[in-house]
């Protein structure tokens, strides 16, 4: 262990377990450890870095911002902060953008959002409004959005959770329907479940859940922190269904993986419900946020990103979908947003994701015995061929080893 990761061990806070190595480098798809070791970056910083690492135009946007104007809180105009939420609108076919900083802040505020509009547009009484979500979401980890969450993990010893929210299966609309009371305010839901080990609904889900939320007014809300911009071959997941959610969060890829930056944007009638003084960050929307944030967007546009993860996407699930290990037990996935789940008796997820740190490729485990991989959209296809050859080969291994017949007595 480096002496960096040590004293992090030591002083930090402990809610992270971070893997055996120290990264010092990055750049493009690749990561290099203290010790000069170069790695294949399979994880991407769970979908921040779609742009790959430390990317030239994005520093430049960063270096020329920071030397001409930093924060000024929202206090005053910047001559940045405006052109970057009409991208952002324009890009996904939203009226208004609300910048924050981290995705948890964006589902804060779509939550806000929601429960204002039941409040002021479609006339629910003072505190009664409800959130839905689905089971095995992740939209981050303030104590309103863990109050939603159904991992144990996620909520042991941090209760007790605000009133007002409401759980069904996801992929399930007839629960939603049937969740449904006139203080409904909004269905918050994530168009493939990221942390949930990439869970990828029913066909036909999204056109139930949209006519659902349309019958009973309650607006459709979609969590794109991790799917959004371009992740899974669609500038937004929810457009391979066909339909418009009243509201969208991003982030993560949204700061370029330089900064933190995320957004809640909505229809016109969902963001009216806020005024001056009662929503805001102090670094929300700062110039260096909007201009990292409008040059990612940009480079996502120019270069054409969004319709290479879809290629390489479906290069890379053609590829783990035709991986003959016993040991896999389903591969999940859209674009470049790839879940491998393991047969529990078989092998651990883990078990994996350390044998592959050893064969030189990052990923790194998620719920439901899942590795998952989430590359830099910059891959090439020999790149995602040799992550893929080297899962087999680790596959291969721990279960020759598992199998082997045990030493006699
Ligand atoms: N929503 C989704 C769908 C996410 O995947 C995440 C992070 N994994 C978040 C929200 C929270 O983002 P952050 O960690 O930036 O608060």
């Amino acid at each position: 262990m480096s002496n960096a990761a040590d004293l992090e061990k030591r002083y930090g806070a402990g809610n992270y377990a971070p893997l055996p190595v120290t990264i010092v480098r990055g750049e493009g798809i690749h990561l290099w450890d203290h010790e000069g070791r170069r790695y294949i970056d399979m994880l991407g910083a769970y979908s921040a870095v779609s742009f790959g690492h430390c990317h030239p135009r994005l520093i430049r946007a960063l270096t020329e911002q920071a030397g001409r104007l930093d924060i000024l809180s929202r206090v005053y105009s910047s001559d940045r902060l405006g052109p970057f939420l009409a991208r952002a609108c324009e890009l996904t076919g939203m009226d208004r953008a609300l910048p924050m900083n981290t995705g948890a802040e964006a589902v804060e505020t779509a939550i806000k959002a929601a429960r204002k509009w039941a409040y002021t547009v479609k006339g629910v009484a003072d505190d009664q409004a409800e959130i839905i979500a689905a089971t095995g979401n992740f939209h981050g980890r303030t104590i309103a959005i863990i109050g939603l969450s159904t991992v144990a993990e996620y909520r042991d010893g941090f209760g007790p959770f605000p009133p007002g929210l409401v759980l069904v299966p996801f992929g399930d609309a007839a629960a939603l329907e049937a969740a449904i009371t006139p203080n409904t305010a909004a269905f918050l839901v994530e168009p493939i479940q990221g942390e949930g080990g990439i869970v990828v609904p029913p066909a036909g889900y999204f056109t139930d859940v949209e006519r659902i939320c349309r019958a009973h007014d309650v607006l459709l809300i979609c969590d794109e922190v991790q799917t959004g911009l371009g992740r899974t071959g669609k500038m937004l997941a929810i457009e391979h269904e066909g339909i418009t959610p009243d509201g969208v969060t991003l982030g993560k890829a949204l700061g370029g993986g330089l900064v933190p930056v995320s957004m809640f944007l909505a229809t016109d009638e969902v963001m009216g419900v806020f005024n001056p003084g009662d929503h805001g960050s102090t670094y929300g929307g700062n110039p260096i946020a909007a201009a990292v944030g409008l040059a990612a967007l940009d480079l996502l546009v120019e270069d054409k990103l969004v319709a290479r993860a879809a290629r390489l996407g479906a290069h890379l699930l053609a590829r783990l979908r035709a991986l003959d290990s016993p040991a896999i037990r389903e591969v999940r996935g859209r674009g470049l947003f790839a879940g491998i789940e393991f047969h529990q008796d078989a092998v651990s997820a883990p078990e994996v994701v350390e044998a592959l740190m050893r064969a030189g490729i990052l990923t790194k485990e998620t719920h439901r015995n899942t590795v998952r991989m989430a590359p830099p959209f910059i891959i090439e296809k020999n790149e995602i061929d040799e992550a893929v050859d080297l899962l087999a080969e680790v596959l291969d291994d721990i279960t020759a080893t598992a199998l082997a017949p045990s030493a006699p007595h």
